[in-house]
């Protein structure tokens, strides 16, 4: 057999483990929540953790990888051997002890933080997250894959983005987007969003987000939908790919969020047979993930032609409260641009700001040039920088998110990253597809499923998120298309 051939099978057992893996993390958020203690799952975890670790760093692999190197290889193979040549690199750097240490310290931050921000008390929260950051730190260290920490971690999520990379993105955004939220909250005719101060029922709520996202083509034979506190999505295979919904916040963040993992997750589900089981068979970065979600979730999912088709639905499911609501007004109102405290009910305006200050506090905190005990009080002093108002509690500030006490440093930046990406390729395939607005109108919506398919799902992990977007829509990224995006979107919805 050779040596690529060899690897494939070796990396096949090893994306199982992973799988493995996913499926006790996704029945930990799905089904443990009111566990007294997740200390079970958590050496679970950590045992699946260790065995991939040894499998990866065996001498094997190393033997594997000089051999296959040798080897004329197709495209796909070349893919499949840089890939896990950087698997193998990242996991013989670290040693068997630290792997197993993030693993555990991560289930224990969870539950820390979890209690933390349940009494908004960041004082629960911070000795483990002391602990985080340090293990981090030192798998940064460790790693060296480039001079400073924070684009080594940065690396991970984003392969081959450097912290100046997104920084010379981000700095030129900064102000602009300061300056478009108060020019939209200049206007004298802003939407009105108290329709969803009212009560929508839970059951219906997920009814109908099940519907949409039918009509949009999950793929119920291949996924499920499940009910938790924080919504995310995770592949328990290639054909397994499980979203999950959360009711419990105001309208209409389980319709929005539900579009968003959906996104997600199609991107999962497109990915061809021939690279399934491979370490290709996943999104080729978080940022084009991202970028799936987001345009789903926002580009498509908050435009007026979506909402020609649904609000009808919408109308009988919840009679009560939008009878009497024209379609226009309930579009402007789910398009509200307004400084809020939590990064995922943020609207596509200002969600730049709030991941632009979690990647400045990250490069900082990273760098050492600020304690974890000063965390609450910098996020505040950034947020109302930022976005003009001060995070009441704690609960609403900096302990609003999962990934410190996942210790994904690094993850952030990527969100946004999606955004830019997202609107450029979409500009693209409006060029390409100039009817798409009038198939939304009709319920149409395979015709950009099938666009994103055949340009990006497919393809996995193959292209390089850089080479992927050159692929695409001919340029590097630009971050031009989002903001003329949202300026010509934004402008009509507040009337100025
Ligand atoms: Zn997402």
């Amino acid at each position: 057999m050779s040596a690529i051939k060899e690897l494939r099978e070796y990396f096949a057992e090893i994306m199982r483990l992973g799988y493995i893996n996913a499926l006790l993390n996704w029945d930990q958020e799905v089904n443990m929540m009111q566990y007294k203690s997740l200390e079970g799952r958590s050496k679970q975890v950590s045992l699946i953790t260790k065995l991939t670790h040894q499998r990866i760093t065996s001498d094997k692999v190393g033997k594997m990888i000089k051999e296959a190197e040798k080897l004329d290889l197709n495209e796909i193979d070349k893919a499949m051997l840089r890939d896990i040549t950087r698997e193998y690199n990242l996991a013989t750097k670290l040693p068997e002890k630290l792997v197993t240490e993030i693993a555990e310290t991560s289930i224990l931050a969870s539950k820390d933080w979890r209690d933390a921000r349940a009494k908004s008390d960041f004082s629960i929260f911070q000795n483990i997250l002391e602990k985080t950051v340090e293990l981090q730190i030192e798998k940064a260290e460790k790693l060296g894959t480039h001079p400073d920490i924070y684009s080594t971690l940065i690396d991970l999520y984003e392969p081959g983005a450097t912290y100046h990379w997104i920084a010379n993105i981000f700095n030129p955004l900064r102000p602009k987007l300061i300056d478009f939220v108060k020019k939209l909250n200049s206007s004298s005719d802003k939407p009105d969003g108290s329709i969803f101060d009212k009560h929508y029922d839970e059951d219906k709520q997920f009814e109908v987000s099940h519907k949409i996202i039918e009509k949009l083509q999950f793929d119920f034979g291949s996924g499920r939908q499940d009910k938790v506190t924080h919504p995310f999505t995770t592949s328990l295979a290639a054909l397994d790919v499980r979203i999950t919904t959360r009711t419990t916040e105001p309208f209409p963040d389980c319709i929005t969020s539900t579009i968003h993992e959906y996104g997600h997750a199609i991107y999962e589900m497109g990915i061809r047979k021939e690279l399934h089981d491979t370490v290709l068979c996943t999104g080729t970065s978080m940022g084009i993930h991202e970028s799936q979600s987001r345009m789903w979730e926002n580009v498509v999912g908050r435009s007026k032609e979506f909402w020609m088709y649904w609000y009808p639905t919408f109308q009988e499911y919840f009679p009560e409260n939008l009878k009497n609501v024209p379609m226009e007004e309930f579009h402007r109102a789910i398009n509200i641009v307004q400084p809020s405290f939590i990064r995922v009910n943020a609207d596509e305006v200002t969600y730049g700001l709030h991941i632009i200050l979690r990647f400045e506090i990250e490069k900082a905190l990273m760098e050492g040039k600020i304690q974890v005990s000063e965390l609450p009080e910098i996020w505040n002093s950034k947020f109302e920088e930022l976005l003009g108002i001060i995070p009441p509690n704690d609960a609403q500030g900096v302990l609003q998110d999962v990934h410190f006490s996942g210790g994904l440093f690094g993850y952030f930046p990527t969100y946004f990253l999606g955004n830019l990406y997202g609107a450029q390729i979409y500009a693209k395939a409006l060029k390409d597809m100039p009817n798409l607005p009038e198939d939304y109108k009709n319920g149409e919506f395979s015709n950009l499923l099938s666009y994103l398919k055949e340009k990006i799902h497919q393809h996995g992990a193959i292209y390089r998120a850089n080479d992927l977007i050159k692929r695409v829509t001919g340029e590097d990224l630009n971050s031009e298309y989002f903001l003329n995006y949202i300026e010509k979107k934004f402008t009509p919805i507040y009337r100025l």
